[in-house]
């Protein structure tokens, strides 16, 4: 049991890849904190930096509030899964979960005992014989977890480990890994570069984005309050629909993607009280796609560019009749409930829930 702390973290690779810049991060003992972001971000490079397995180029790197850059990767007593499994082919199983053991020195019967306890919490006690190119890819993903679990870690890594799963398997093994890590109560680091893993998996979550920590905290708190357009955007699936919006000083009102829908700004004054310094500046609006309803007012005419029919529900891509047809960056995305129900070309009368409009700054920064 341990907590973890990135305290101004950079890192430069020798090649001049700034892959890290000032993360500061805290992770609480017991926690599950995972680390999301697209593809080069920086999120393996934090895993690695606190393995031991490259060394930070600036800032602290403690754990259990004690500082380890210096220490060795064997004495950091921190497991890591990879995408890769990393199983030794030519061993049984048992052989594969025993082999970290027989490094730490273990005596013999410490070692079955071990063995025998993970590989029951895993339910891979009657794979232990087998060797890892006759197990499925679910069965080989547990076991790398109880090669790394075996040891007793105080921190558990864990990059990408469902990645080479199929969909369903992955979902399984999801919920699998999350019942697991709260039992055993180990502080785990999870890195993912999907956002549905995010925020099913994530006691905190916190994204990045080209090195940079972007917002960090409760899966539902990112979804509901963004720090900025990226996280909006990032999170959910669709995510938030980011579009142009204007605060005219002599208009009261609040419009949206270029006069589509208006809004009176004095409620929303209200709501959000530093708005009054953006009044006359260029705004970016955001949307959710299940905020929109054909119920709701503010309501505007928009014109349905495609429907994707999910059975349950639908979502509806369309432009608002301010914006330009056939431009994608303003082409929005509604969820609504039910089978389909309108034609590509069509207009039908949309409106959204006012109490879910997030504004932002021309830069992307939430106003609050
Ligand atoms: P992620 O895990 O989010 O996909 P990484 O941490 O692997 O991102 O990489 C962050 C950035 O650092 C990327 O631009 C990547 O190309 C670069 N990078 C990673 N490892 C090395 C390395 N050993 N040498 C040089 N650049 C690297």
């Amino acid at each position: 049991m341990a907590t973890v702390e990135y305290l101004h973290i950079a890192k430069t690779y020798p090649n001049g890849t700034r892959a890290l810049e000032d993360l500061n991060l805290s992770v609480e003992d017991g926690e599950m904190m995972v680390l999301v972001g697209p593809s080069g971000c920086g999120k393996s490079t934090a895993l690695r930096l606190l393995a031991g397995l490259d060394p930070s180029s600036g800032g602290e790197l403690r754990i259990d509030g004690r500082r380890v850059n210096e220490c060795a990767p064997q004495h950091r007593n921190i497991a890591m899964v990879f995408q890769n499994y990393a199983l030794y082919p030519h061993m049984t199983v048992r052989r594969n979960l025993e082999f970290p053991l027989r490094m730490m020195k273990l005596p013999g019967p410490e070692r079955s005992r071990r063995i025998e306890e993970t590989s029951r919490m895993l339910g891979i006690s009657d794979l232990l014989e087998r060797r890892p190119r006759q197990l499925s890819g679910g069965q080989r993903q547990r076991v790398a977890m109880g090669r790394a679990l075996v040891r007793k870690p105080r921190v558990f890594l864990m990059d990408e480990p469902l990645s080479n799963l199929d969909m369903k398997l992955r979902t399984r093994i999801r919920s699998e890994i999350a019942g697991l890590q709260k039992r055993l109560g180990i502080t785990t680091i999870y890195v993912t570069h999907d956002q549905v893993e995010a925020m099913t998996l994530g006691d905190r979550i916190a994204v990045l984005k080209d090195g940079r920590l972007q917002q960090c905290g409760p899966p539902q708190e990112l979804y509901d309050q963004p720090a900025n357009t990226f996280v909006g955007a990032f999170l959910g699936n669709p995510g938030m629909n980011i579009f142009h919006a204007w605060a005219g000083s002599g208009t009261a009102a609040l419009q949206l993607a270029g006069g589509s829908w208006q809004i009176p700004l004095g409620p929303l004054l209200r709501r959000k009280p530093k708005l009054a310094q953006y009044v006359g500046h260029p705004l970016l609006a955001g949307l959710r796609p299940e905020a929109f309803s054909p119920w709701q007012t503010p309501a505007a005419a928009v014109l349905i560019e495609s429907v994707e029919s999910l059975g349950h529900e639908r979502l509806v891509h369309f432009v608002p009749p301010g914006a330009t047809p056939g431009a994608k960056s303003e082409t929005l995305v509604a969820r609504l409930p039910g089978p389909q129900a309108e034609q590509p070309g069509q207009h039908i009368e949309l409106g959204f829930d006012t109490g879910q409009l997030h504004l932002f700054t021309h830069e992307g920064d939430a106003i609050v």
